[in-house]
């Protein structure tokens, strides 16, 4: 009988892959895989002033390169732009979503903002200031959303306080990540996520739009995040080195490594496929350590 089980990665093309996305994406297809699950891969590029060109092709080359195989065809978050529409417009005619006409110089002048919070502090939530036009969309936060994550345990936000009404349509027209990824994950039938710990704070107000949207929300699992020798998250803005240079056993190791799953020390010298073999073998989502980030390895 086929799984249940629907993984996936979704990486932003915002540059080269580097450690901290392969440590995603391993995690991801072997939790996927332990459960003889599908594993999709989608390309979120909903946030278009943040690509970058020709990043997409290189993420898709740099997994082929490291041996991933993924179910189906790859999903294009910019192919998708009228599904996010539909869903803003169920938002908005169950009342859900209201316009809001803030600037960011207005929220980052508001009261609540001076006293350190990042809440939006509800000017337009009865409606806009008489005058003011609509710039973005943001959805009403109401109610305390708990979930259990795999890894990091037992989560729990209370949307009104900890976050505020959020962003579903932006002023500059795009649609918010939040959104896309609801709909995008919906849409696929999407039963898990496993991802990096930079989203753990995301993942209240996506299981959120979930049940605003009527759709079943994912369990979800947040795997450590690499960081460098400051404690920073690696990514393009810290300067992470990308990993499409490194020879792949080596690298896909040291992920396991990272992920808690103490792979042999000779393994690194072996062919790419006999460490997927290992891997494959061996996952155990147990063993990935409870901790939000942890220092990555120094890949020669
Ligand atoms: N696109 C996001 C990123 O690259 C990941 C989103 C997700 O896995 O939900 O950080």
């Amino acid at each position: 009988m086929p799984s249940a089980y629907v993984g996936r990665f979704a990486p932003s093309p915002t540059g080269p892959l580097h450690f901290g996305s392969l440590v995603a994406a391993a995690g991801s297809l072997l939790e996927a895989r332990a459960h003889q699950g599908r594993w999709l891969l989608r390309i979120e590029d909903v946030d278009t002033p943040r690509c970058i060109a020709g990043a997409a092709g290189g993420i898709l080359a740099t997994l082929e390169r490291f041996g991933f195989e993924w179910d189906g065809e790859v999903v294009w978050q910019s192919d998708r732009i009228d599904a996010y529409a539909a869903a803003l417009e169920r938002l908005k005619s169950a009342g859900h979503a209201f316009p809001c006409a803030c600037t960011r110089r207005e929220l980052a002048d508001s009261a609540l903002a001076r006293d350190g919070s990042r809440r939006y502090p509800g000017t337009c939530r009865q409606g806009l200031p008489p005058g003011r036009e609509a710039r973005a969309w943001r959805v009403r936060a109401e109610g305390l959303i708990g979930f259990e994550d795999a890894i990091q345990g037992w989560q729990e936000e209370d949307l009104a306080r900890d976050c505020g009404d959020y962003v579903v349509l932006r002023a500059d027209g795009l649609y918010a990540y939040q959104l896309a990824v609801v709909v995008d994950d919906a849409a696929a039938g999407i039963t898990h996520v496993v991802r990096g710990a930079d989203l753990l704070d995301s993942t209240a107000r996506q299981i959120h739009l979930h049940h605003l949207l009527g759709t079943p929300a994912p369990a979800h699992a947040h795997l450590p995040v690499a960081t460098n020798a400051a404690g920073e998250k690696l990514s393009k803005q810290t300067l992470a080195r990308a990993i499409d240079d490194q020879p792949p056993s080596g690298a896909l190791v040291a992920a396991l490594a990272f992920l808690g799953q103490n792979p042999p020390a000779d393994l690194a010298d072996m062919p790419l496929a006999e460490v997927w073999r290992w891997a494959r073998a061996n996952w155990q989502l147990a063993r990935v350590p409870r901790k939000r980030h942890a220092p990555a390895p120094d890949l020669a």
